[in-house]
């Protein structure tokens, strides 16, 4: 029987119909070999402009079904479901996009229209050789792991705990927490941040759907949606956690020191023991410590010099001997949620941090500030004195096109919280250098009015430099701020005793590693790029691995709590499911033509292809597989074909494009 086309033109409104002649292209599209019928509506994608096209599937008029209208990652799905509807393979349908790729990209009318016919041609040549394709779907593992302990992936493994579902935390520092365990308050309500936090962390560390891994990381992952295997690598801490109480005893008599980082206003500013044998702070969980081997006499000298600690604890949990382990399990879904870095300023050069006394980062400046850190929460200059004057200088590696172009969201608010942090413990006179006040959030902008009545000194400008260097009396031993303070107009010097630098964030260094593991891919900017900016904010391009918080973009931690529960609520649906369907358009490989040259194995963004050593063949996981084409493009043998993407189908639509030729 011979194939019956019907081809449906979308107006969108005027979105194709002010620049397309649709009467014209409807005619033209009723003279194309095997079309038979065509018709148009204002918006096809609308229940109505679906119902056409299903009602004439379902009466038997057609057998094939193309769509003009937009890009197919718009309405691809929506029209491959009505076609199903009306009782045709979902594969028997294909579109021509009028819109993105004619009427919104040119500005003639005769061309757009003329375009849009050869679209279309080609669109009715390639839905001729369409093949019904299998509908395939995998069970769904109902645990998850979330990578990253810091507020985001503590909130995505308490809300998936909370519903009754299985998640394993994993986290590479020795305590949850992320960077909200360092500050003391939070913007803009001044809430004690350890007093909102912990009570999570407990929970975490005691809920009984939650298995968390501490001092660990993810080494490979494998498999794909609903059905990933995780290799975990378990670090050694050289404390047991089944005989540990964390009393401290072991640190307390410890002789010796981790070394501290250059350039700190203190020398030994930490918000835990700085000993070798440490606790990262005293809520962390698990309240377990961890020798830091880099520093300890023990493991850096003669292995007999010192075991201090393993002398002082009583209850024997000491454990030189202690090995790194390997832990293996499945899950169905990933969330990522391993946050942010912050800019390291050495490397301008101009600010001195590093070089100069007093010149200090923001971080360093919230764990000074904690009342649980080296200084009890005092603010003071690096020779214990009460600084008299600071400044705090904003977008330090934000907004600034050496460095990161993007703003860091962040960085205001946090300054005004010093501000007012200061203001409280000191009687400082405080400088905020900005280049302009970015407080988006709910209370955001409140806050920067109740700043602007707390006395201080707001100075528009970007900070050329700061130094040491005095050129009068009333600048000697001081730091010294060279500003144009556009709002005067004026090159300014001010002279300060301390000076914090607020520093944007970042991806993490790592960050390429763990998304490489999880084929999700890292932007230009850093960060972790999510399947739509809009649309899709936590899911990737690999369908079972979400995105939460920081390491998606710079965030607040109301923004990274609500991301994160998107995150878990995008994971529970895909558990409730149960069973998930996945791409029936996938690549294969034809064993007879593969030369086993392997290029398709490095080529695959969706690491799909592997590489069989008996056969001596590359094998397609059809799981994984995407159908994007890659690997048969690449090909030197020829030897993958696309499903609904092959050879003749392609060569049928260049034929169609030129057929008006
Ligand atoms: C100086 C400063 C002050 C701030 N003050 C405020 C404030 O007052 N109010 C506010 O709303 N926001 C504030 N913020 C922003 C806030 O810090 C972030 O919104 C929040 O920390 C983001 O949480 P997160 O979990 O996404 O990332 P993080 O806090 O960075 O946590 C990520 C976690 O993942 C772990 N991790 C990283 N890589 C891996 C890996 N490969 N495997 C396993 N684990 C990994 C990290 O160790 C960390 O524990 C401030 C930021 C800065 C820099």
């Amino acid at each position: 029987m011979a194939v019956r086309i019907g081809v449906y033109i979308c107006h969108c409104g005027t979105n194709i119909a002010g620049k397309v002649d649709i009467a014209k292209v409807v005619e033209f599209a009723k003279g194309l070999e095997n079309v038979s019928l065509v018709k148009d509506y204002k918006f096809m994608c609308s229940d109505p402009g679906q119902a056409l096209l299903q009602k004439d599937v379902e009466d038997g008029l057609i057998d094939r079904v193309v769509v003009a209208s937009c890009s197919p990652l718009m309405h691809e799905n929506t029209f491959r479901k009505a076609t199903e509807r009306g009782g045709l393979n979902p594969y028997l349908f294909t579109m021509a996009n009028i819109r993105e790729q004619c009427s919104w990209v040119h500005i003639d009318s005769g061309q757009t229209t003329d375009k849009a016919k050869d679209l279309i041609a080609a669109a009715v040549r390639r839905a001729f050789l369409l093949e019904p394709l299998t509908k395939r779907e995998v069970p769904i593992n109902p645990r998850t792991v979330v990578i990253g302990g810091g507020i985001a992936g503590i909130q995505a493994a308490l809300d998936l705990a909370e519903a009754g579902k299985k998640v394993v935390l994993v986290e590479r520092e020795p305590s949850i927490g992320g960077h909200m365990s360092k500050f003391d308050k939070t913007f803009p309500t001044l809430d004690c941040s350890a007093c909102i936090l912990t009570p999570r962390m407990v929970s975490v560390g005691q809920h009984a759907n939650i298995e968390l891994m501490t001092y660990s990381e993810v080494e490979e992952v494998s498999g794909f949606v609903g059905n990933f295997n995780i290799r975990v690598r378990k670090k050694a801490r050289y404390v047991d956690s089944e005989l540990c109480n964390g009393c401290g005893a072991c640190w307390e008599k410890c002789p010796g020191t981790r070394v501290p980082r250059k350039g700190n206003v203190h020398e030994k500013l930490s918000l835990g023991p700085t000993t070798p044998i440490y606790m990262p702070f005293m809520q962390a969980v698990p309240a377990i410590p961890v020798i830091d081997t880099e520093t300890c006499l023990y493991f850096k000298d003669d292995k007999h010099a010192c075991g201090l600690c393993a002398k002082e604890c009583e209850r024997g949990a000491i454990d030189y001997e202690m090995k790194d382990e390997i832990v293996e399990f499945e899950v169905g879904n990933i969330i990522i949620a391993t946050g942010f870095q912050t800019f390291d300023p050495s490397v301008i050069k101009r600010y001195g941090y590093g070089e100069i006394e007093n010149v200090m980062t923001a971080l360093e400046f919230e764990i000074m500030n904690c009342a649980s850190g080296s200084t009890g929460g005092k603010i003071l200059k690096a020779d214990g004195g009460v600084p008299g004057s600071i400044g705090i200088i904003h977008c330090v590696g934000s907004r600034d096109k050496h460095y990161h172009d993007y703003c860091s969201r962040v960085c205001c608010m946090y300054s005004l919280k010093y501000s007012h942090l200061i203001k409280e413990k000191t009687d400082a006179e405080v400088y905020e250098f900005y280049i302009d006040m970015r407080c988006f959030g709910k209370g955001y902008e409140e806050f920067y009015d109740r700043l602007l009545t707390e006395d201080v000194r707001f100075v528009r400008g970007k900070v050329a430099e700061v130094t040491d260097v005095p050129t009068c009396k009333a600048e000697e031993g001081k730091l010294i701020v060279k500003v144009e303070d556009t709002l005067i107009g004026n090159v300014r010097r001010i002279p300060l005793d301390m000076v914090i630098l607020s520093t944007g964030l970042e991806g993490h260094a790592t960050l390429r590693e763990i998304a490489k593991k999880c084929s999700v891919s890292v932007g230009q900017d850093g960060f972790l790029i999510e399947k739509h900016p809009k649309l899709g904010p936590v899911s990737t391009a690999t369908d079972g691995v979400f995105i939460a918080g920081a390491c998606q973009s710079p965030k607040d931690i109301p923004d990274t709590v609500a991301q994160a529960s998107a995150a878990s609520s995008a994971v529970l649906s895909m558990i409730t499911r149960e069973k998930i369907e996945i791409e029936s358009a996938t690549a294969e490989v034809d064993e007879d033509k593969c030369s086993g040259c392997k290029l398709c194995n490095t080529l695959c963004p969706y690491l799909a292809v592997k590489f069989d050593e008996e056969k001596g063949v590359s094998v397609v996981n059809q799981a994984l597989c995407k159908g994007c084409g890659t690997c048969v493009a690449g090909c030197p043998s020829g030897a993958i074909s696309a499903k609904h993407f092959e050879d003749r189908q392609i060569f049928a639509e260049i034929e169609g494009i030129f057929s008006g030729l």
